[in-house]
């Protein structure tokens, strides 16, 4: 039975809620399907995310699709290569690498011989990343809004009302392992082999909620007091690296109780996917493998082999090494299980650097980091690599939301009539986008939400904000800011003479304040027919 207490809890929290998105929504017009002069987006079903078209692209990326079924005799494999909390300035391909003290040569290599994305959107922090990509939809939408912290209790499960796409993936004949860490719930009913993957060996968990009770340097009151440890130990959360298996067993392979163990936890998920790359290859069925780093997000420890190796000789440098040479392995694994040739490779960050963990932290040349809705908190690197199928040296500053992975997956396995209907998507199939030589963004805009707020989109090359984060200390982007209002106009920053987002340009140079409102207008709409989930974690 539900105590008096966490109902009124529960209460409380649906009622913040819902007077925010009340709000939002009594500012709108009763139908979605306002559009402004700016957008050129079509809508082609109300559950759907207005995509741009473009037939002839559309056409040339399913001859290629189906030339490549034909050569191959399998839909392709797809790999994703999620780093944590890396800056969008770290790898050298984006203006970092050996500049800053930490050499990136195979993620540099990637971008040059793919695709580089220089506007690829990610949510502002990890769970609402991790279950965004996974299910297409913006964390609002799923309750997702904010990390999964150690003590934290969910309400309900946010899995029972999604489905994932290792799910689909798995229907429509795949192979699905998650290597790496989760971060969208550990409790059963809500883990990686329960919501959709057939093997997941990793952590459930961030990186810092291990070290917390293991690093008596930066923890000691809790590392070097017994009773505290214990109260933390009683949170439940996991600090095991663990392997399950869809219907079946799961184990601790080990528990991570020293920062040595630490250092070595992204090696063992390393050699765990290049040995799973083999093993895929060989049984034939195409497979879906989501490597999810544990670094570089704090608390970095680099691996022995690679501690003192970047130029810099900071644990986080050195953390940044380990990942682009981890990177460089799975790569080389696929290679030489023979299957290069016909895997999508998507190399991303969640979210922006942690700057509040620095100088254990990444970097941006953005304003604001990770928790904001600044270019700095959302914009990361991306790079899409496939040999002989993506030209290399392409280069692409049009819209990319990592929601797309999810609509973009689909299409390559062939299962885009599996994206749900019953539910508001909002990614984008960016497959012709991708694949296409010359290929054009079908995204228009992205919306950028913090939590239960939403605080900015970008269209074009503008960025609006009708909500700012504030913070009030330096690094703190995370443990010490507020979310305001703007005064009479929002603020409207140009990226493109503007990247920092320093001086808004306006109604005073820029003509597109009222159609832009009106698109965020059209985007809260969606909400009416499509509520939000409360899963409890709203403050
Ligand atoms: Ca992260």
């Amino acid at each position: 039975m539900e105590s008096s207490m966490v109902k009124m809890r529960r209460m409380a929290r649906l009622r913040t809620l819902s007077c925010a998105l009340i709000l939002l929504l009594a500012a709108v017009p009763g139908k979605a399907s306002a559009q402004s002069v700016l957008s050129k987006a079509v809508r082609t079903s109300e559950s759907m995310e207005p995509a741009l078209s473009h037939p002839a692209q559309e056409a040339a990326a399913q001859a290629k699709l189906g030339a490549l079924l034909a050569k191959n005799g399998k839909r392709p494999n797809i790999v994703w290569l999620l780093i944590d909390d890396m800056g969008y300035g770290d790898p050298g391909a984006f203006g970092g690498g050996a500049a800053i003290g930490a050499a990136t040569v195979n993620m540099d290599r990637l971008a040059r011989e793919g695709l580089k994305l220089t506007s690829t959107y990610s949510e502002p922090t990890c769970t609402p990343t991790r279950s965004a990509i996974l299910t297409g939809r913006l964390p609002v939408r799923t309750g997702l809004t904010r990390p999964i912290l150690a003590g934290d209790k969910l309400t309900k499960n946010p899995w029972a009302a999604e489905t994932s796409l290792p799910k689909l993936l798995g229907e429509a004949g795949y192979k699905t392992v998650l290597s790496g860490k989760w971060h969208v719930g550990e409790a059963v009913g809500m883990r990686p082999q329960d919501v959709g993957f057939d093997e997941f060996y990793g952590f459930y968990e961030a990186a810092k909620e291990i070290s917390q009770g293991v690093d008596k340097r930066r923890y000691p009151d809790l590392v070097l007091n017994p009773e505290r440890l214990a109260m933390l130990r009683q949170t439940g959360s996991s600090d095991a690296l663990t392997h399950g298996f869809k219907n079946g067993t799961t184990t601790s392979v080990e528990i991570i109780d020293s920062i040595e163990k630490m250092a070595e936890a992204d090696r063992l998920l390393k050699e765990f996917s290049v040995a799973k790359i083999k093993e895929l290859a060989a049984a034939g069925a195409p497979f879906f493998l989501e490597h999810s780093f544990m670094k570089v997000h704090a608390d970095n420890f680099a691996s022995k082999e690679f501690e003192g190796k970047s130029a810099s000789k900071y644990p986080y440098k050195d953390g940044i090494v380990e990942v682009d040479a981890y990177i460089g392995e799975v790569v080389k694994a696929l290679d030489e299980a023979g299957v290069l040739d016909n895997t999508f490779i998507f190399i991303t960050s969640d979210n922006g650097p942690q700057l509040d963990s620095w100088p254990d932290s990444g970097y941006t040349p953005f304003r604001g980091a990770k928790g904001s809705a600044w270019e700095g908190g959302v914009r990361v690197p991306g790079i899409a690599y496939w040999r002989g199928t993506i030209a290399p040296g392409r280069e692409s500053d049009e819209l990319f939301s990592l929601m797309d992975l999810f609509n973009t997956s689909l299409r390559l396995a062939g299962a885009k009539d599996k994206i749900p209907t019953d539910r508001y998507i909002d990614g984008i199939d960016q497959a012709s986008f991708l694949l296409v030589d010359h290929g054009r963004s079908n995204r228009e805009k992205v919306f950028i939400w913090n939590e239960q707020t939403l605080m900015a989109m970008r269209m074009y090359e503008y960025k609006i904000h009708v909500k700012i984060t504030e913070k009030h200390a330096q690094w703190l982007n995370i443990d010490m800011t507020t979310i305001s209002d703007v005064g009479l106009a929002p603020w409207l920053f140009n990226l493109y003479i503007d990247p920092k987002e320093e001086y808004p340009v306006g109604h005073r140079m820029n003509a597109f304040l009222a159609p832009m409102g009106a698109e965020m207008k059209a985007h809260v709409a969606t909400f009416r027919k499509y509520p939000p989930n409360d899963v409890g974690l709203g403050k």
